[in-house]
């Protein structure tokens, strides 16, 4: 029997498990004597039979067990958060390992947890998991998961990891698809690395497993959804890390250049839904302007990857201009801070917004000194940084106190510290009871007073924006 449990942190008031006894504080052993894991595998476990036997262990040791009828529902309890499960891998090109000092320790955690790829879409290098716990992804059907392969030649992937016990990526994928588990997965590209003949045997065998096949050997089990390429992203800090070529404008373009079309192939042959992805960085960095609607998947699935983000800014940007709730604009008078990448994008949106509604809103590209200048993607923007950039805007307007009335800042670049991890912020998280805050610490709040001008985030989009501008 697991010892441990999970432990109940709340319990709905007249649930099943309030009739059975069970309180806040208790920990849950076991379901129809199996033990208790973590919180899917408690979802799993209840689902399993309308009747559930339920063992659980109250504060002062003891066992208790309870009975109930639940259909195959949840019982009413809220189980504690699981704890993340660290990486042992030494990647070439671990964003972690090019952080720079100083920042809190959540953000230095490495964690690579296959639950958190089927909760959160983070992706795995499927590195840290043994056969035990893929078998355990098939069998409580966490499906679909996200998996970084980055290569499949065993030798350079070992390259890769740093582990020379997982060159063979593609052993784990097959017993997941066996299986019937579908998943997404991602090669990060690094030049003279992985890109050329090792990027090329990776799309193609990747391919020969794509979802959703009717005939050969990978019909009827789980399948590839979508594989997307995303250049590597250096910082300025990687003392004592391997060397590794960065993805320069030129190689973006080339490689921009010749995808773009194989895309759009691919799409053909998947019967029209996107399978081989871009991300949106290879335009961004070759600045070229990112492709239209077709070619990102219907359900935008790379999205959180950086795939197709531009894309629906500006598809929602096209619907929203023309909306009366636009000329909710009208006369405002705002900055907003962005990345490199971003900035140029945001700037023409704005002029047509401008033009429409009367507005003065316009976008300020930040340098990312905290990280180098390399690093131009907006989720990486640090409080320092930001507010710099806008003291150097407010210097080039003379000094005007009133040059702004108000200034936004991206989002992406907020993080609530939840302890062990941090986690991007989500809408009304600005409003939660911690406070969010930038990689380096600084509150919006803190921003705000040192600027003396009120601080708004983003949102995804202008309909956001104009909601988290309407208080000021
Ligand atoms: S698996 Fe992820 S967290 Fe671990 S070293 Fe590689 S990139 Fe870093």
């Amino acid at each position: 029997m697991n010892k441990n449990g999970v432990l109940i942190i709340s319990v709905e008031p007249g649930s099943l498990a309030d009739q059975t006894g069970i309180q806040p504080g208790d920990r849950l052993l076991e379901i129809n004597g199996e033990p208790v894991l973590d919180q899917l595998n408690y979802q799993f476990l209840i689902s399993q039979r309308d009747v559930t036997k339920l063992v659980f262990q109250i504060p002062d040791g003891h066992i208790r067990k309870g009975k109930v009828e639940n259909g195959g529902d949840g019982i009413g309890v809220d189980l504690a958060q699981d704890k993340v499960k660290v990486c042992r891998q030494n990647c070439v090109f671990c964003f972690i390992l090019q952080m720079p000092k100083g920042f809190r320790k959540s953000l230095y955690l490495k964690d690579e947890d296959i639950r958190l790829s089927f909760l959160y879409g983070h992706f795995s290098t499927l590195s840290s998991s043994d056969d035990a716990e893929l078998d355990r992804v098939i069998r409580e059907r966490l499906s679909p998961i996200h998996v970084s392969v980055h290569a499949t030649d065993p030798e350079v992937r070992v390259k890769i990891v740093g582990n020379k016990k997982e060159g063979d990526i593609l052993r784990k994928v097959d017993r997941l698809l066996e299986g019937g588990v579908d998943m997404h997965t991602q090669v990060v590209v690094a030049p003279g690395l992985n890109d050329d003949w090792v990027w090329e045997k990776t799309v193609r065998e990747l391919w020969e497993r794509r979802a959703y096949q009717t005939e050969g050997p990978w019909a009827g089990k789980g399948g590839i959804l979508s594989l997307s390429c995303v250049p590597v992203g250096l910082t300025a800090h990687r003392e004592g890390l391997p060397e590794i070529t960065g993805v320069g404008s030129g190689y973006a373009h080339a490689w921009a250049q010749r995808w773009t079309p194989v895309v759009r192939k691919f799409t053909k042959a998947n019967g029209g839904e996107p399978w081989l992805l871009l991300a949106d960085e290879w335009f961004t960095r070759a600045g070229l302007d990112v492709p239209g609607r077709n070619f990102y998947s219907s359900s935008w699935s790379q999205l959180e990857n950086g795939v197709g983000m531009i894309r629906r800014f500006l598809e929602h940007t096209r619907g929203f201009l023309k909306r009366p709730m636009a000329m909710g604009f009208a006369g405002r008078k705002v900055l907003l801070l962005t990345g490199a990448s971003f900035a140029p994008v945001l700037n023409d949106t704005l002029a047509q917004l401008n033009r429409r509604a009367g507005s003065h809103l316009r976008a300020a590209a930040v340098q990312n000194f905290s990280f180098g200048e390399t690093v131009t993607v907006a989720g990486l923007l640090c409080g320092k940084d930001l507010k710099y950039a806008a003291e150097v805007d407010r210097k080039a307007h003379n000094n005007d106190p009133h040059w702004v009335d108000a200034i936004v800042i991206p989002s992406a670049a907020l993080r609530i510290d939840t302890g062990p991890t941090d986690q991007y912020t989500v809408p009304g998280a600005e409003r939660s009871q911690v406070p969010p805050m930038f990689l380096d610490d600084m509150t919006l709040a803190e921003l705000s007073r040192d600027l003396g001008v009120p601080v708004v985030p983003s949102g995804e989009n202008l309909a956001q924006l104009l909601g988290n501008l309407q208080p000021y």
